[in-house]
C-alpha cells in the first residue's frame, strides 16, 4: 500500500483522559492530511475508553470540540457514525472478546492464574538474578479455563523483527522483547495493545500514525499480528515534541496550553493548524506561512524529521499575527466578538470594523483588542506618567507641551476630520510650531488615547472624531 492508493484510512485515537495538547492534536492533523490528500481518503475518530481509572468525564465532547473548532472533520466516529460503528471502545467490548476467544481456540491467549503479589515476587527475582523480566518464563503449565475474572494473556512466539516506519525508516528488534501482555483486564476492558489492533483491523485503518512512546512496544504488536493472520497497516511514529528549552518532552508545566483555549484567547485555528503542522515537518523550502489547502497538498510522512520538535508560542505568536493580516477584514471581523472590550457592547459594527482595520497591522492575537482598543470607545484617563515615560517628551517641560496641545486644538478646531484633511493640518501643525513629530504627533497622540500605542495619529483622529478628539485635548490641557 501506498501513500497514493485510494483505499488510505487514518484513524485520530485518543483517551479520553481530559486534555486535548498539541502532540495529540498534531497526530491528529498528520493523520487527517493524509487522509484528505487522497480523493476518497477517510479520516476515523476513535476514542479509547478503556481505561477507566485515567477517564475523564467530558473530555471525549472535548475532544470533539476541539477538532470541530479546528475544522478537522472526521468521516467516521461518534455523532456522525459510519460503517463500524460503535466508535467508543467501552461499546465494543463483545467485538475485543469474539476476537480473544479466536486466539484462545488457536493456543494463542491463556488466563493469567497469578495473583499481583505473585507476579511482584517473580519480578523481584528477576531483578536478584540480573535478568530482564518476562511474563513468558511464568507461563503456566496447566492454565484455569478463562471466565473473564482473570487477565487474559496473549501467547507470544518471541522472534526477531524488522519493519518500516514511514518516519523512522527501517527499524528491528531481537526476540528478547516479545512477551505475553494482557489482552483483556480483570475487569473486561481490552488494553490498548490489544484493542486498536483489533479495532484497526476491523475499521481497515490504512496508516497508523501516533506518538514515540508506543514505539518500544511495535515488536509484541507485530506478533499479535502474525497471530490473528492479519496484515501490517503502514506505521509512522511521531517523535516528541519539545520543551521551549529543547531537552525535554513539552509538558503542561512548560505552558503549552490546550487547544480549545489558544482559541478562546483569540489564536486563529489557521494559525494553530499551521503552527502545529511545523512541529516536525516542513515542505523542504523556507516556506513559514501556510494555508491548510496548501498543508494537505504539500504534507508527506517522508518529511516529517524524527528529532523532537521544539515547541516555541514565540513562533506561534508570529504565526498568528500573520495569519490576522491574511485574513479579510470582514472575516477577521466576524471572529472577533467576544474580544472587544466591554466599553464597546453595543457600539454598532461599522465602527469597530474601523477600528479593526486600524489596528489590525499591530495585533498579535484577538485577544489584545481588549486591551488596545479601549480609548476608541471610552474617554481614558489622563496619565502624565507616561510623558515622563516616553524618552522624547520627558525632555520637554509640561508647560511647553501643553502649549503645543493648545496650538494643536486650535488648528483641529479649523479642520473637516477626513484622514486626508488631518493630515494636512498635522503637517501645517509641525511646520508653524517647529517641533518634531515624535515630540508634537506623541503628544498629541497620548492626549487623545493615553495608551502605548495607536495607529496612524491622523487616522486614530478621524475615527475617534472631532469633539470627542478636541475634548480629550482640553481635558489633558486641563490637568
Ligand atoms: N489511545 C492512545 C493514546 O491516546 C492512542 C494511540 C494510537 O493512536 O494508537 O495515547
Amino acid at each position: 500500500m501506498s501513500e497514493s492508493d485510494h483505499s488510505i484510512r487514518t484513524r485520530f485515537a485518543p483517551s479520553p483522559t481530559g486534555f486535548m495538547h498539541v502532540g495529540g492534536v498534531r497526530t491528529a492533523l498528520f493523520a487527517w492530511f493524509l487522509a484528505r490528500k487522497s480523493p476518497d481518503g477517510k479520516f476515523i475518530l476513535r476514542i479509547e475508553d478503556t481505561d477507566q481509572k485515567r477517564e475523564v468525564e467530558g473530555s471525549a465532547d472535548h475532544i470533539i470540540r476541539s477538532l470541530n473548532a479546528l475544522n478537522l472533520n472526521y468521516d467516521e466516529g461518534p455523532q456522525v457514525g459510519g460503517p463500524y460503528a460503535p466508535y467508543f471502545q467501552s461499546k465494543r467490548l463483545d467485538i475485543y472478546r469474539r476476537w480473544a476467544r479466536q486466539l484462545i481456540d488457536a493456543g494463542r491467549a491463556y488466563a493469567d492464574p497469578y495473583t499481583p503479589e505473585q507476579l511482584d515476587q517473580f519480578r523481584d527475582q528477576a531483578k536478584l538474578n540480573k535478568q530482564a523480566f518476562l511474563y513468558r518464563n511464568h507461563r503456566p503449565e496447566n492454565p484455569p479455563a478463562w471466565d473473564g475474572s482473570q487477565p487474559l494473556r496473549f501467547k507470544s512466539e518471541p522472534k526477531a523483527y524488522a519493519w518500516h516506519d514511514e518516519v523512522y525508516g527501517d527499524l528491528h528488534s531481537g526476540p528478547e522483547v516479545v512477551d505475553d501482555f494482557i489482552l483483556i483486564k480483570s475487569d473486561g476492558f481490552p488494553t490498548y495493545n490489544f484493542a486498536h489492533i483489533v479495532d484497526d483491523a476491523e475499521m481497515k485503518v490504512s496508516h497508523i500514525i501516533r506518538g514515540q512512546e508506543f514505539l518500544a512496544s511495535m515488536p509484541n504488536y507485530l506478533n499479535l499480528y502474525e497471530a490473528l493472520g492479519l496484515e501490517r497497516p503502514i506505521f509512522a511514529t511521531m517523535p516528541h515534541i519539545l520543551a521551549p528549552s529543547g531537552t525535554k518532552k513539552l509538558s503542561k508545566r512548560d505552558g503549552a496550553k490546550d487547544v480549545l483555549d489558544y482559541l478562546s484567547e483569540g489564536y486563529l485555528q489557521e494559525a494553530l493548524v499551521n503552527f502545529i503542522a511545523s512541529l516536525g515537518w516542513n515542505d523542504g523550502t523556507e516556506q513559514e506561512v501556510f494555508s491548510v489547502e496548501e498543508l494537505i497538498a504539500k504534507f508527506s510522512l517522508d518529511r516529517v524529521g524524527h528529532s523532537g520538535a521544539r515547541f516555541d508560542e514565540q513562533r506561534l505568536l508570529w504565526l498568528n499575527g500573520q495569519w490576522i493580516r491574511r485574513l479579510s477584514l470582514d472575516d477577521l471581523y466576524a471572529r472577533s466578538a467576544k474580544f472587544w472590550p466591554e466599553t464597546a457592547t453595543g457600539v454598532g459594527d461599522g465602527y469597530k470594523k474601523q477600528v479593526l482595520a486600524l489596528v489590525k497591522d499591530r495585533l498579535k492575537t484577538l485577544g489584545d483588542l481588549r486591551s488596545s482598543t479601549s480609548y476608541f470607545f471610552a474617554t481614558p484617563e489622563p496619565d502624565w506618567g507616561m510623558v515622563a515615560d516616553n524618552k522624547q517628551l520627558n525632555r520637554v517641560n509640561q508647560a511647553e507641551l501643553k502649549r503645543l496641545l493648545a496650538q494643536a486644538s486650535d488648528a483641529l478646531q479649523e479642520s473637516d476630520f477626513t484622514p486626508q484633511a488631518l493630515q494636512n493640518t498635522l503637517d501645517r501643525l509641525l511646520q508653524s510650531t517647529g517641533q518634531k513629530p515624535a515630540i508634537l504627533f506623541s503628544m498629541v497622540r497620548l492626549a487623545v488615547s493615553w495608551a502605548p500605542f495607536s495607529p496612524a495619529l491622523n487616522d486614530t483622529l478621524a475615527t475617534i472624531g472631532k469633539a470627542a478628539t478636541l475634548e480629550r485635548i482640553q481635558t489633558a490641557i486641563n490637568s
